[in-house]
């Protein structure tokens, strides 16, 4: 019933040629680019572009821009994070906290740390833009 070979999943398959055409994880280099003081909007529309022509290329689904920062971290990025981009713990529940942009109300496109456990857990904090 089952095949001998454990089938990839679209997602590792999108992983790996990504790793492959770009030199590492999706995440790492939405991370680094951030972490040079890149915008997010341009930064969006690039990895968006990026991952679907590689996802095309692959014939696999494209991680897109707004999931590429909800995927578990690799235990190797942790420290590299650390070093680079500071995430804040959330206050209320202690899940890492994730950075969003509002969609409508009072935070409507601008930044902010949401809790990662949302809606679970409703707690956000002000996002300040560093200068790296
Ligand atoms: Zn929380």
């Amino acid at each position: 019933m089952y095949p001998k070979r454990k089938v990839k999943s679209d997602r590792e398959r999108f992983l790996e040629a990504f790793k492959k055409k770009v030199g590492c994880a999706p995440e790492v280099y939405v991370r680094r680019k951030l972490a040079s003081g890149m915008n997010e909007e341009e930064l969006s529309k690039l990895y968006d572009m990026l991952a679907i022509e590689i996802a095309r290329r692959a014939s696999c689904t494209a991680i897109r821009y707004a999931d590429v920062l909800k995927t578990p971290e690799p235990k190797e990025l942790c420290m590299q994070k650390a070093a680079s981009f500071r995430v804040p713990v959330c206050e209320k529940c202690g899940a890492n906290m994730v950075l969003r942009t509002g969609q409508s109300g009072a935070r409507k496109g601008q930044r902010f740390w949401g809790c990662s456990n949302f809606p679970a857990c409703r707690y956000t904090k002000n996002y300040e833009e560093k200068k790296l």
